[in-house]
């Protein structure tokens, strides 16, 4: 793992950088290194320095980027559980693999946007129209809202925080600290 958790200067997680990437932000004072990757350093011909695992940057961005709604974002949001049953992927039958549902189903989008069940105008594939399924309740419901198919949903889909799907995710032990602290 050589990737690097690139912090905000008030140490709340933005986004994972190359270490290449990383050691040009710190070299140009952009960012300073806050953890490092124990016993390994970065060595050129001009530099020798830590081997970054963490950085934070020097000034404020105010920007956060918005993970998109992929299947494996999903799953992470889902914690790898059937959104209808509850089903996790180690409980699938062997060959089968957890996908992603539409809610209110892709035939009914008008635009792009479908109608929720509390009235609301949503993206089709956004994160509040889209759920990890076991493939048994994909099959079952259909192009069906889970209210026709008489499925309950045992989540509500909502947009995640970026750091939420990384502290879910396999990360390294150093990165933890700084993703527990938007997280919760
Ligand atoms: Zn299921």
């Amino acid at each position: 793992m050589s990737a690097v958790l690139l912090l905000n200067a008030d140490f709340t997680p933005l986004k994972t950088l190359s270490w290449q990437h990383s050691v040009g932000l710190v070299v140009r004072d952009q960012a300073m290194v806050v953890d490092t990757v124990p016993g390994r350093r970065v060595r050129s011909a001009r530099l020798e320095l830590p081997w970054p695992a963490v950085i934070a940057l020097r000034r404020y961005v105010p920007v956060r980027p918005v993970p998109g709604p992929t299947r494996h974002n999903v799953l992470l949001r889902d914690g790898h559980r059937c959104a209808y049953c509850g089903l996790s992927h180690t409980e699938l039958e062997p060959g089968e693999v957890l996908t992603m549902d539409h809610v209110v189903p892709r035939s009914r989008a008008v635009r792009g946007k479908v109608v929720d069940h509390e009235g609301r105008s949503i993206d089709v594939n956004g994160w509040r129209n889209v759920v990890a399924a076991c493939p048994p309740c994909n099959h079952r419901k259909a192009a069906r809202t889970p209210e026709e198919a008489h499925m309950t949903l045992r989540v509500t889909p909502r947009i995640p925080r970026p750091a939420e799907l990384w502290a879910k995710g396999r990360v390294p032990a150093s990165w933890r600290p700084y993703l527990a602290k938007t997280a919760a």
